[in-house]
């Protein structure tokens, strides 16, 4: 209670102290205690806004080997897609009318989509709705690429960090991709002006409360404008396949630790945590999260951006479904709104 009090009034703790805090996730008290500022924090920057996003899974290879995770390179099993420009921009049409008013261009790390083409793209979905932010969520990349997106009209970059422990990162990761690498592609993107959004799975397998901890302090030193969190859930096609997924409640805990240390940051309750409970997303808005990114894939296409087991991805979860997501939310006291959402700063 006491340490908790603590990161309350300071918003900060050191490391040690913050393993202590991770380490009451689990009492009743405390986590409603948190919530509770979280929420606060939350209404004061953002009132009961819950902005939308529509997330556009526009391809499924990937050059990378990522071990979680069900798109991996070396996953034989997976029946790979590629959306064409056509395609895309028809998405953001259905899209747009529906309401949304960012894009969030989401793939594996796909050779396919040179600089080129993606900043064709880009200048075409800018071209046809000027109005809308355009999210990029394609990996690591060249800091000469990312100024050509941005140049382009490309307005914001998620890129979790994963885990901000260089050995995690190892075990999580094969040799040739690096922590260092992926830090320095989200200050270059900082640099360039993106609105950045860093963060990690919760429960990923050998992941420690220490390592929380670091994750958290990353996130308090790179103060990004987003932070994306959601359960592990294991991929029946990985090494991990028989590991247990996340938690959703220290998800939940996580969620107002991260509203507390950036009380600005726009937090999306993930795909994830959906999964993960079919009320996860109303308990994360209810702990201080703001944000909900619905698919707005080709239906055709849904089931093989497969990045874990039984994704979520018709209900609430299609951006067609905005009725009932609007259901949803307002059922916790939030109202979805049809802005841009950008950060605070
Ligand atoms: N290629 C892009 C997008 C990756 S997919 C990139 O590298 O950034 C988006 C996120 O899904 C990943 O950052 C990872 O945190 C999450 N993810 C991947 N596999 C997962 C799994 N098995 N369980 C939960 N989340 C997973």
């Amino acid at each position: 209670m006491e340490i908790a009090r603590r990161f309350i009034k300071e918003r900060i703790l050191s490391r040690d102290e913050f393993v202590l805090l991770l380490q009451q996730s689990g009492d009743a008290d405390v986590r409603e205690m948190l919530r509770q500022e979280a929420f606060a924090l939350c209404r004061k920057y953002y009132g009961n806004k819950v902005y939308i996003r529509g997330l556009i899974e526009f391809t499924n290879y990937c050059k990378n080997n990522c071990y979680y995770c069900g798109i991996r390179r070396d996953n034989r099993n997976v029946r790979r897609y590629r959306l064409t420009e056509e395609e895309i921009l028809s998405c953001c049409r259905e899209g747009y009318a529906l309401g949304y008013r960012t894009f969030v261009l989401q793939g594996g790390d796909d050779p396919y989509f040179t600089d080129e083409r993606m900043t064709e793209l880009i200048r075409r979905i800018k071209e046809n709705h000027p109005d809308c932010a355009i999210t990029l969520s394609i990996g690591e990349r060249e800091k000469e690429s990312y100024r050509k997106f941005r140049e382009a009209g490309a307005d914001r970059y998620l890129l979790r960090h994963e885990t901000a422990d260089e050995a995690h990162y190892r075990s999580l990761h094969p040799q040739e991709m690096s922590l260092s690498h992926r830090m320095k592609c989200l200050y270059d993107l900082k640099e360039l002006g993106y609105q950045v959004g860093a963060g990690f799975m919760v429960g990923s397998p050998g992941q420690t409360l220490v390592n929380i901890a670091d994750d958290l302090l990353f996130l308090h030193r790179l103060q990004p404008e987003m932070v994306g969190i959601g359960p592990f859930i294991p991929h029946h096609d990985t090494r991990y396949a028989g590991e247990k997924a996340g938690s959703v409640d220290m998800t939940i805990f996580l969620l107002s630790v991260i509203r507390i240390l950036l009380p600005k940051v726009l937090l999306p309750a993930t795909t994830a945590l959906g999964t993960m409970d079919p009320f996860g997303r109303e308990k994360g808005l209810l702990a201080g999260a703001n944000v909900v990114m619905p698919n707005l894939s080709p239906e055709k296409n849904r089931k093989d951006y497969s990045l874990y087991d039984n994704k979520i991805c018709t209900g609430e979860e299609a951006a067609q479904s905005i009725a009932a997501l609007r259901k949803k939310v307002e059922s916790v006291g939030c109202q979805v709104v049809t802005d841009r959402g950008d950060a605070l700063r």
